[in-house]
């Protein structure tokens, strides 16, 4: 079965055609300034050309049909025609406490999604859109809905209850929701695989660290702990988002700024994080160079993000009452050697050894740690693009 599996940005669609026989990457792209004017980039695996040009799309139904046209073109395709696409499987940011794995989706399940914008007001009208687009163009092609959140359904109450007064959460359904579960998931998979062992008997720590960062606790194959919360500002500082900090820090802002809430919660998640302490850059590669020319903030500012990320790698610790891997994924974790030696220097008293010659590797699976290590440390590189299409097939041939 070929499968589409779309990520759709409020402005921007990305997407990745998928045939499950081998789980073969066919063509991937991305869709953005939808709505604005439009611009594709195709990029076909089949030695096929690029195609990167400007595209009108008013809306997101012809991006998709710009997609789709793309893809079953005599010059950029990968398909003979639409019809060979089985199923579509989506990018769901916020299921709410409502899916906890992944589903096919249908009236309910929209009605639902609907439910869930108040908790992710950016996110979930772009996936419903998105939706709604595929649903245009591609009639009764089944779609699955795949989310970031589900994953973390899991988590006890101590974990995800917030110690404010409790109608809060069954009014207002505040409490932490975790994100990235869809790539905390495929590298713990991932990592009792190459660890050999059974995923129920492991306790791992895995570390997403990209422009959003967050950390999980993943005892026995299921998620009892996440550095994200009620939203994904919440947690580690990142590339532009402060992470946590005192709740009181906002109204003291507010009376000495005269800005109210909401530019202030704008600041805070797009101007502050590394960015906002280094001024410098949101990106930890020009953080690196700045701070090996002595730029002293741009140091800071990754002597921040280490720190966070070792305290709750601790923390987790004992959550879980001890740790058998930790896992480093996404742009950061999975490229930057230098962070990972850091992060690793406040572990040792784990018994963590880190092996710098496989540190320095990248693009694979790879154990970081030495032989003796008595926890494991692994590099593995997220697929959450695959792990969409595993669940959108699963679900699709089960029916
Ligand atoms: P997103 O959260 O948008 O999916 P990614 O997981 O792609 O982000 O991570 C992007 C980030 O990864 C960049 O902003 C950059 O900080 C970081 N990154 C990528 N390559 C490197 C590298 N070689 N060294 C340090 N950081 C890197």
């Amino acid at each position: 079965m070929k499968i589409l599996v779309i990520n759709c940005g409020s402005s921007s669609l990305k997407y990745q055609l998928l045939d499950m026989e081998g789980e073969k990457l066919l063509a991937k792209g991305l869709c953005e300034r939808i709505g604005i004017d439009g611009h594709l980039t195709h990029k076909p695996q089949n030695g096929r050309p690029v195609f990167n040009e400007d595209v009108p799309m008013p809306t997101h139904t012809e991006a998709i049909a710009a997609v789709l046209e793309k893809l079953t073109s005599p010059e950029y395709g990968v398909v003979e025609s639409m019809s060979e696409i089985g199923a579509v499987g989506h990018r769901v940011v916020h299921g709410g406490e409502k899916f906890a794995c992944s589903v096919r989706i249908d009236d309910a399940v929209m009605d639902a999604l609907a439910e869930c914008i108040p908790l992710a007001p950016l996110h979930n009208p772009a996936n419903i859109t998105g939706i709604n687009a595929c649903k245009a163009v591609m009639g009764d092609v089944p779609q699955v809905a795949v989310f970031d959140t589900a994953f973390h359904q899991t988590m006890p109450g101590k974990a995800f209850m917030y110690p404010i007064p409790y109608s809060y959460y069954t009014d207002l359904k505040v409490r932490r929701y975790g994100f990235h579960g869809t790539s905390h998931r495929y590298v713990s998979k991932r990592a009792a695989e190459m660890m050999g062992k059974p995923i129920e008997e492991l306790k791992l720590i895995s570390c997403h660290m990209g422009n959003g960062s967050s950390i999980c606790a993943i005892d026995g194959g299921k998620s009892v702990d996440t550095s994200m919360g009620f939203t994904p500002i919440a947690g580690l500082p990142m590339g532009t988002r402060c992470g946590d900090i005192d709740v009181s820090i906002l109204e003291y802002l507010s009376a000495n700024t005269g800005k109210n809430i909401k530019e202030l919660t704008t600041i805070l998640n797009k101007m502050s994080g590394v960015l906002g302490v280094s001024g410098v850059s949101s990106d930890f590669r020009d953080l690196d160079v700045a701070a090996n020319q002595g730029n002293d903030r741009a140091r800071l500012a990754l002597d921040m993000f280490h720190y966070a990320v070792a305290k709750t790698v601790g923390s987790y610790v004992a959550a879980m009452n001890g740790v058998d891997g930790i896992i480093f994924t996404a742009g950061i974790g999975e490229n930057s050697a230098t962070t990972r030696a850091e992060i690793c220097k406040y572990l040792t008293y784990l018994g963590i050894e880190i092996c710098p010659e496989c540190n320095k590797k990248r693009g694979e699976d790879i154990f970081i740690s030495t032989e003796d290590s008595k926890v494991k440390v692994m590099v593995i590189p997220t697929n959450e693009e695959l792990v969409i299409a595993r669940d959108t097939r699963d679900i699709v041939e089960g029916l």
